[in-house]
């Protein structure tokens, strides 16, 4: 059922030029199912070559054509969900139902590309002069180099992919190694709904000597990276250095304000939800939890319920919730940060354990007493674990929201109008859902401020990045 995995340059599925490839390991079973195959310099040349060639045949395509062709590439993955499900639960971990929905909603994200490149239009200055025509045109930036991690296999790929394709650029993706197979079935995809050969490309292997090779190379225009705030701080510099615009999407530690006035039940069930889905490696993740005084030991006291409930296990099984973390490095990371947590007075009120040693499954976990000291009150854990404080004023809890260098996404629970203003005014985030989970809809800015990154995947704000605008001040004689 699962297949090893190519490279895609130029139109062709093809092995690396040297043969290499790598290990694909199921989450759940620690077995080896298939290998990906590592792209070298060679491989990366010939990507190049046919980004170039695939930029020049997609420009010249009219947009309405681009905009039919990436329908049928979201009507494809609609029709391919099921199939793609159990391949993303084999690679990944999550749950089979997710991992079907993600390939769903992705569907729908490229049918709102589809729809915004029918409009990316320019504007017309008055003139001066009678005869002087000034135009602003946009035209697609070139090709890009994106990279996508293993979170998300699908949608982290399908927001650049689409949003390039929308603007008439084209793309090389250095995919997931840990997570090839869902990325390749996106890709063919948009194969198979008619985008022509070199327009989208997709390679495997080590992603800092893709990274290194790709960035300043002189045919790239454009970058686009998901993943670590370490690493997309090295690859900014690096677009920086060489004068290449990008896109950051990069770590969070979101923090979640529950007032008094709050339904407490209903907030502990969403928050629940939202923190133990795909067992926590999620760049929006809630973590960081403030609750007035006043319901403190009511929130926790149902969130550790909802946590208990949680069924872990392997994401192919029905019934499950939450399955594995994604690959080993996930299990050790969190391991360290519990325990230096607990060392630090942390009081675990459930969870706080790997559970068995085959498999890399870990209890869903929540804490109190939390130093700010703790490793975990300042890194992103990226796993499934909460971190339960109380305030006893908004000012308090907002301080502690705005704490650290991160500024992806905030949440809240309140009844209160006053609040909501002072909130949306206050907190330093990309994002804030106050009562709701209202993040990450194909047609709403996705990106964060500070040390989270900047540009936005989501919304019309995403297609910017990929066009430039061409002054063009015409006098006609
Ligand atoms: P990591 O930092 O090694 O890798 C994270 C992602 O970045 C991976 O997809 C990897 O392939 C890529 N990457 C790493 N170094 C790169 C480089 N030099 N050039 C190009 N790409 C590079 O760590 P990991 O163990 O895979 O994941 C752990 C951390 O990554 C998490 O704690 C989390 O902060 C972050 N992460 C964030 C997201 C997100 O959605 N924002 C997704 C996955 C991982």
């Amino acid at each position: 059922m699962y297949s090893d995995i190519l490279l895609f340059i130029d139109g062709v599925w093809t092995k690396s030029a040297d043969g290499a490839d790598l290990p694909v390991v199921n989450p759940a079973t620690e077995e080896t199912i298939g290998t990906v195959a590592k792209a070298g310099v060679k491989d990366l040349d010939r990507a190049l070559e046919s980004s170039l060639k695939g930029f020049k045949t997609w420009k010249a395509t009219p947009a309405f054509e681009r905009s039919k062709i990436l329908r049928k590439a979201a009507q494809n993955l609609r029709d391919r969900a099921d199939a793609i499900g159990p391949i993303m639960t084999m690679e990944q971990g999550k749950p089979v139902g997710e991992a079907k929905m993600e390939a769903l909603a992705c569907a729908d994200v490229i049918d709102w590309f589809a729809e915004e490149a029918r409009r990316t239009y320019g504007r017309i200055i008055p003139g001066r002069a009678g005869n002087v025509h000034q135009l602003v045109i946009r035209e697609p930036v070139g090709p890009v180099a994106a990279f996508s991690p293993w979170n998300f296999p699908i949608n982290q790929a399908v927001r650049k992919i689409s949003a390039a394709l929308a603007s008439g650029c084209s793309i090389i993706l250095k995919g997931p190694e840990e997570t090839p197979a869902s990325c390749a079935a996106l890709v063919q995809c948009y194969v198979d709904a008619g985008v022509p050969a070199g327009v989208v490309n997709l390679v495997f292997g080590v992603p800092a000597e893709i990274s290194e090779y790709l960035i300043p190379h002189p045919i790239i225009k454009k970058i686009s990276f998901t993943g670590s705030t370490v690493v997309g701080k090295h690859l900014a510099a690096l677009a920086g250095r060489h004068m290449k615009r990008a896109t950051m999407e990069l770590g969070g530690h979101a923090p979640v304000i529950v007032f008094d006035d709050a339904d407490i039940g209903r907030a502990a069930q969403i928050m629940a939800g939202s923190k133990f889905r795909n067992a926590g490696q999620v760049c929006v993740s809630p973590t960081r939890f403030m609750v007035h005084e006043k319901v403190f030991e009511q929130f926790v006291g149902s969130f550790v319920e909802h946590a208990k409930a949680v069924k872990v296990g392997n994401g192919l099984e029905a019934g499950v919730a939450m399955g594995p973390l994604a690959h080993d490095r996930r299990i050790s990371a969190i391991t360290d940060l519990v325990s230096d947590a607990r060392k630090n007075g942390a009081e675990v009120r459930t969870g706080g354990e790997r559970i068995g040693n085959k498999g890399y499954f870990y209890e869903p976990t929540v804490l109190t007493n939390v130093p700010k000291t703790a490793r975990l009150m300042n890194e992103e854990p990226f796993g499934p674990v909460a971190l339960m404080q109380s305030f006893s004023t908004m000012d308090e809890a907002i301080d502690e929201a705005n704490r650290l260098p991160y500024g992806l996404a905030a949440y809240a629970f309140t009844t209160s109008e006053k609040r909501v203003s002072h909130l949306s005014a206050n907190v330093e985030s990309g994002m804030l859902t106050i009562n709701h989970l209202g993040l990450a809809l194909p047609e709403v800015p996705f990106g964060g401020i500070k040390d989270s990154g900047y540009g936005s995947e989501g919304g019309q704000e995403a297609l910017e990045p990929y066009l430039i605008s061409k002054f063009v001040s015409h006098m006609s004689l």
